[in-house]
């Protein structure tokens, strides 16, 4: 954002509560926060494999999770249940809140449930194909939504415990 959306005066660079804002300096005095803006994604288990699904806007190779920004007055659950609908035509149920998950390099939050899905897939204009994956076959990536995925299989697969049981084997300092 470069103008004030007030009085379209040329927005200044100021530090504000510890962080760069931008601020109307000339006129009216308003202030661009840049506040992360809320995500919901959707990890989808559909006939007990992994759904990942590429946007028409992305390259052959690239799948990940279904997401998509809150309408008004909705929960973070009732917004991810209406993506997969929207975008895989498909009914979800909520089976467990991820977590959430910052996402800077689009100034986001993105907060992720795993859904259990049912249906037909229709994908809607947004995505190109969807593919199916055994959970083993997952392969995560490092930003947006992919360490979400990651914990979510580490946790489904059981990595986690393993890792914490080689850690507690290793620490042997007792006396
Ligand atoms: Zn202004």
């Amino acid at each position: 954002m470069r103008f004030c959306p007030m009085c379209s005066a040329a927005l200044e660079p100021v530090e504000l509560g510890g962080y760069p804002r931008l601020r109307c300096e000339a006129q009216c005095g308003f202030v661009h926060w840049g506040n992360p803006t809320p995500v919901v994604a959707a990890i989808v288990e559909y006939e007990g494999k992994v759904l990942l699904a590429r946007n028409v806007a992305w390259p052959e190779k690239w799948y990940a999770l279904i997401t998509g920004f809150l309408e008004r007055e909705e929960t973070p659950e009732q917004g991810v249940l209406r993506e997969v609908q929207e975008e895989l035509g498909l009914d979800g149920r909520i089976r467990e809140f991820v977590g959430h998950y910052t996402f800077p390099e689009q100034n986001q939050i993105i907060c992720v449930y795993h859904v259990e899905a049912a249906g037909e897939v229709v994908l809607n204009e947004e995505l190109a194909e969807y593919r199916l994956f055994a959970h083993e076959d997952v392969r995560t990536w490092p930003r947006g939504t992919g360490p979400a995925l990651r914990d979510w299989l580490d946790r489904k697969l059981g990595r986690v415990d393993a890792s914490m049981r080689i850690d507690g084997a290793t620490t042997g300092d007792e006396p």
